[in-house]
């Protein structure tokens, strides 16, 4: 049994650690660089999209009848001369494979990777029933000579040098092994698994699917050791996830199509697909025929399947991928990014497989950046469903967290909310000494977020000058009003007054409307679902969509939280809803405003300052806009100079750079040298916290890489008279 830390100090200094751990870290960047690129490769002409969309559809349909599959599927493999059981728990699960080992006879156990065997700890406990257990895929031995976990579901031992492994095999051996004969080290594994396979009398495996209409099992692996387990021993037991139950092979080929691609390991398919269908002819079998066993496991499943929410976790096809793209799972591996599952998956299984207490500082840490969520080849909107599972652990607290209180209390009521704001400036005054950005902060403050400096709140906002500011245009044809967000209101006016610079003479009239405030994501962010739908009502009533053509936001965050979770909030809220949805039709981020709407053209010229460019999660994933601002930054005039993690997340998250500073700065360290091997002297963004980040991150390094808002570096170049 292992536990994850529950308490968010303990938890941190794990995570300190393992940031302090230069291999892994070097280690888990080339695997994502390599990762991505091979991804992608294999993708290549292939509408992933779609095929994602069909995968969901298969996988819904099969959760939304998983006792009929079931039943259906234990027909077929009994008439196959198979024995089908159906285990309620993990305590079920693991009496039933010790009874048939038991009952048969067999004492020693190979067994092929199953991360549902992971879930239930079936080693600790045949080992303890006396059972002699080998895992045989390469990664799982290392790992179990280890007494480990995985930390990754398809690499289990990614987190480990040659040197570990070597030290390990040399125990094993009693031999001193050279860590530089890779060679060396396969060999010893081929030759102590061998004895393995030769002298096992049962054979475990997982699967990844099972056919309902055949009663077959398809198991995927990469090294052929499933094969040799399923094979080689004369008892065969498959565990598996009731999920994994297809109505058939078709359903099952869709999505193995995906499965194997989607791991980034470069292939289309994988080395073994391996099909079992019933008890198969086996030589050292009784009656020369294999004793075959199939174990479902519910341990909760049956009931997932059932929840309108947490349903669509189910869907996981188990390809890592959620955990590959993962900036945070890249700095710190799965063994401290789950528990028994990692990635994103992880924070949200460990919730209902594994309990709360392994759940409770873990689901907090994610930014929220959607990566996984474009990567899941099952659609899986794996950031939603964390926050949901987080909101799940914060309800059952004897108390909700001060902070979450008081952001709450502050949030619902405007007034306060940006008195408060105002009141900034001056608290802020002394620390400032005059400049735009506070470089020193006072006590423990300083130790966790000196790794950015931070801005000064404007003196005035953007609220307070619009009236000063806004200029009527004579002939408007679009009415286009803008959401602010919290930064540009009151930190950063001056992107607000670049974008009013650009429209100057093109027909926009553009509407502040004061009553605004802040989108809500934070609370979302933050588990407090109440406040962001109360905060929510206060938009709608302040902004009505009906009224404007569009609705304009400089922040990639408010414009994705508007579009994607405002409808989501108000879904039922009488006669909210349809407005909501509304206005979430008429959101549009700058740089596509700029583009797709206005045609802004080419400038003559431009300023030619070589310009790298950071994609803001919330708008090359969460809008979807990609092609847009690169267009813009061109059409400016600017010199762009892509780089391989242009969408690679800056490590802001909002709040969660204040509750994860370590790995916030970690995740920005990474980023801001990608930029700096550009050679770039600009560095262009269109999100507000993006800027607060990467600015603040800069000027620490005291780098001389200027960063500015997209809508700052259009208007320098573009906002000369309209001939
Ligand atoms: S949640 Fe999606 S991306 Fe993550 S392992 Fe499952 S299928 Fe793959
Ligand atoms: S949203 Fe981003 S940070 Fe959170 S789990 Fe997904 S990839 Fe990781």
């Amino acid at each position: 049994m292992r536990s994850t830390p529950a308490d968010s100090r303990q938890y941190r200094a794990q995570l300190r650690r393992a940031l302090d751990n230069q291999f892994l870290r070097q280690t888990l960047a080339g695997f994502a660089a390599r990762n991505r690129q091979q991804r992608a490769e294999t993708f290549a002409g292939l509408d992933f999209a779609a095929l994602a969309q069909e995968v969901a559809r298969i996988k819904d349909d099969s959760l939304s009848r998983l006792p009929e599959l079931y039943q259906q599927f234990k027909q077929a493999a009994e008439a196959g001369g198979a024995q089908v059981h159906l285990a309620a728990d993990a305590a079920e699960a693991n009496r039933i494979i010790a009874d048939i080992a038991k009952k048969a006879g067999c004492q020693r156990l190979v067994k092929s990777k199953s991360m549902t065997s992971e879930e239930i700890f079936l080693n600790d406990y045949l080992e303890a029933q006396g059972l002699t257990v080998t895992e045989t895929d390469l990664g799982e031995w290392i790992i179990q000579l280890r007494g480990e976990g995985p930390s990754h579901m398809i690499a289990p031992a990614i987190h480990l040098s040659r040197q570990e492994v070597a030290q390990l095999f040399s125990r094993v051996t009693g031999r001193e092994l050279d860590p530089q004969n890779v060679e060396g080290l396969v060999e010893v594994a081929r030759q102590e698994l061998r004895q393995a396979f030769l002298s096992a009398d049962m054979g475990i495996s997982g699967g990844n699917f099972c056919l309902a209409d055949s009663g077959a099992i398809g198991i995927v692996t990469n090294e052929g050791n499933a094969r040799l387990v399923t094979t080689l021993p004369r008892v065969h037991v498959a565990l598996v996830g009731l999920e994994k139950l297809v109505p058939d092979l078709g359903s099952a080929l869709t999505i193995l199509s995906l499965l194997v691609r989607n791991t980034g390991m470069g292939q289309p398919i994988s080395g073994y697909v391996t099909w079992i269908s019933g008890a198969v002819p086996c030589a050292t079998g009784a009656d020369g025929r294999k004793e075959m066993h199939v174990v479902f496991l519910d341990n909760g499943r049956l009931a997932l399947s059932q929840d309108p929410v947490f349903k669509e976790a189910l869907r996981c096809i188990r390809c890592g991928s959620c955990a590959n793209v993962c900036p945070i799972y890249a700095k710190v591996g799965g063994h401290n990014y789950g528990h028994v599952y990692i990635g994103a998956i992880g924070l949200i299984l460990t919730y209902f497989y594994h309990g709360r207490e392994n759940a409770r500082a873990l689901v907090k840490n994610c930014l929220n950046c959607q990566a996984c969520k474009a990567a899941c080849p099952a659609g899986i909107d794996l950031p939603r469903l964390i926050k949901k599972t987080a909101g799940l652990v914060l309800a059952q607290e004897p108390r909700r967290p001060a902070k979450n209180r008081l952001l709450a209390a502050v949030l619902k009521n405007r007034r306060l909310f940006h008195f408060l704001l105002r009141r900034a400036y001056l608290t802020q005054k002394p620390l400032a000494r005059g400049e735009r950005l506070i470089r020193h902060l006072p006590f423990f403050f300083g130790r966790e977020q000196g790794f950015r400096s931070l801005p000064v709140v404007a003196r005035r906002p953007l609220r307070d000058r619009w009236p000063e500011l806004a200029r009527p245009e004579a002939k408007p044809h679009l009415r286009v009003a803008l959401f602010g967000g919290c930064l540009v209101d009151f930190v950063y006016p001056e992107q607000a007054e670049a974008l009013l610079r650009l429209l100057r003479g093109r027909g926009v009239r553009l509407d502040y409307p004061l009553e605004q405030t802040c989108c809500g994501l934070p609370a979302l962010m933050m588990s407090e679902e109440e406040t962001a739908r109360e905060v929510a009502v206060q938009n709608l009533r302040a902004l009505d969509p009906a009224e404007h053509d569009y609705v304009l936001t400089l922040c990639a965050s408010c414009g994705s939280h508007l579009k994607e979770n405002l409808p989501r909030l108000l879904e039922g809220a009488a006669g909210l809803a349809v407005q909501a949805r509304q206005l979430a039709g008429k959101v549009i981020d700058f740089s596509s405003f700029m583009v797709d709407v206005l045609g802004v053209e080419p400038a003559l010229g431009g300023s030619g300052a070589q310009a790298a460019y950071h994609a803001p999660c919330h708008l090359c994933r969460g809008l979807g806009v990609q092609r847009a601002p690169r267009e813009l930054l061109r059409a400016a005039g600017y010199q762009y100079l892509p780089y391989a993690e242009e969408e690679v997340c800056c490590g802001f998250g909002g709040s969660y750079s204040l509750e994860f500073p370590e790995l916030s700065a970690a995740i920005l360290e990474s980023k801001l040298d990608q930029v700096a091997a550009t050679g770039a002297e600009l560095l262009v963004t269109d999100c507000p916290g993006c800027v607060l980040q990467l600015r603040g991150g800069l000027d620490q390094r005291r780098s001389p890489i200027q960063v500015l808002h997209m809508a700052e570096a259009a208007a320098a170049a573009l906002d000369k008279p309209r001939a």
